[in-house]
């Protein structure tokens, strides 16, 4: 059988990767895909990125299942368009995929539900939100309302850098949100203490099974330095997710959650993706919610699950979950994402990359913003360029194995911390 899987980064090569694998999948295409998806004998990229035309794709195809990677593609309603053709797809309805695209949506929808989030307040006036902070003194975070590729939030120590803020989505927009309806709108957050991890489930709108939980490493630099990215490298499992505080998530996030989309009209299909803050008590809160997997979370995760995910996600589109239990090997899996020069801020394209060794069952390098020119040779053409995935008996000899192919790849530019996976190894 046919599979699409929609997106270019290296979340969706670890999916293509892992559906390949499938003992019924005789093909994957991903759409656009990328250097790495392109080089691989059972994926077939298709340049195609537009809703409509992905869903001609698929009818001519008789593509079996599609899987959307990017938040931006469920946003845009790729998912309702599917379905108003008969053709099957695991993902967020647009409706769905709000918790994700609007933060204003998201925390009054948590706040109904009755689900543990930090406190808050929407101010589309300036001067109330300047006032709001004022009264709520410093740290204290500040959100724009909408998709802003995980630049639209400003932890804020001081309480001029939340002013500073405010006024960047408010009244100049230089964060580059695309809004929502409705114009400009800004959340303001009480900070919250503890330690993070993200916890991804799969909804088929009333059933759960959750994935191995996993740490991201937003910062640039090592020792969690330097500015945001969209992820510089993950492991999984996430030791501060002990059996204890996973009961609770399941309890006090994950089920309301899904419960509250079904009654609230808008049943949640896909991945969902909590965002947690785990105090030092255990209790967990969400930070924000995701409508996909994470990148690059995925990758781990995609590395330890045994079971067919094909076979997993026809369950998951046939809402039979309740049926599926999945099979993880229990050794840790952790990536180190290897960044263009210049990434976050103006990622250089175009440097040649050499030095990729042979995947094995053990090391994956799953490419992201890669290209391949005619004949084969590979370029970078994205600001995360690589993310190099190694299983490993411990987190240290995952690192181990994970950094030696890292250290041995090479193009100009190279960035990449040296730290991923520091949390585990202090518990
Ligand atoms: P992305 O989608 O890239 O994860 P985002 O733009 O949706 O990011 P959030 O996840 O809401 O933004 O916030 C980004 C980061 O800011 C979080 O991972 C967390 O480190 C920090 N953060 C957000 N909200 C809070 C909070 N209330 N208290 C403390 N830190 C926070």
């Amino acid at each position: 059988m046919k599979v699409l899987v929609i997106g270019n980064g290296g979340r969706e090569h670890a999916l293509a990767w892992r559906l390949a694998q499938g003992e019924r999948v005789s093909q994957v295409f991903v759409a656009p895909g990328n250097g790495g998806t392109a080089r691989d004998a059972k994926l077939r990229n298709v340049p195609i990125s537009d809703v409509k035309a992905l869903a001609d794709f698929a009818q001519e195809q008789k593509i079996a299942l599609t899987v959307v990677g990017p938040e931006a593609f469920l946003a845009a309603g790729v998912v309702d368009e599917f379905r108003s053709r008969g053709l099957r797809i695991f993902g967020a309805t647009k409706a769905a995929a709000q918790l994700e695209s609007s933060k204003a949506f998201a925390k009054e929808f948590m706040k109904r539900h009755g689900i543990p989030t930090a406190a808050y307040q929407t101010f589309s006036d300036p001067a109330l939100a300047h006032a709001y902070v004022d009264e709520q003194g410093a740290p204290i975070v500040i959100k724009a309302d909408g998709l802003a590729a995980g630049k639209g939030v400003v932890v804020a120590q001081t309480l001029q850098e939340a002013h500073e803020a405010i006024d960047w989505i408010l009244c100049d927009n230089k964060l580059g949100v695309v809004h929502n309806e409705g114009g400009a709108r800004v959340v303001i957050e009480q900070f919250l203490q503890g330690e993070e991890a993200s916890f991804i489930v799969l909804c088929d709108g009333k059933n759960v099974v959750s994935l191995a939980t996993s740490q991201d490493h937003k910062r640039l630099l090592d020792k969690d330095q330097g500015p945001n990215t969209g992820g510089m490298g993950a492991y999984s499992p996430a030791p501060v997710v002990t059996p204890n505080v996973h009961a609770k998530v399941m309890h006090e996030i994950i089920h309301p959650t899904i419960q509250g989309m079904a009654r609230d009209g808008t049943p949640f299909t896909g991945f969902l993706y909590a965002g947690l803050m785990i105090d030092e008590q255990g209790q967990p809160r969400t930070v924000e919610f995701n409508t996909r997997m994470g990148d690059p979370e995925t990758q781990p995760i995609m590395m330890r699950l045994k079971s067919d995910l094909f076979e997993v996600l026809m369950h998951a589109t046939d809402g039979t979950l309740d049926q599926v239990e999945l099979q993880w090997d229990r050794r840790v899996a952790l990536g180190v994402v290897l960044a263009a020069s210049g990434y976050p801020l103006s990622p250089r394209k175009g440097d040649a990359i050499q030095g990729l060794p042979a995947d094995s069952d053990d090391v994956m390098v799953f490419h992201a913003g890669t290209a391949q020119a005619e004949g084969g040779a590979l370029h970078t053409s994205g600001g995360r360029v690589l993310c190099v995935t190694a299983l490993g008996e411990s987190v240290r000899q995952a690192q181990q194995a994970a950094y030696q192919v890292a250290g041995s790849i090479q193009f100009d530019g190279k960035q990449y911390r040296q730290d991923i996976g520091h949390r585990a190894i202090k518990r």
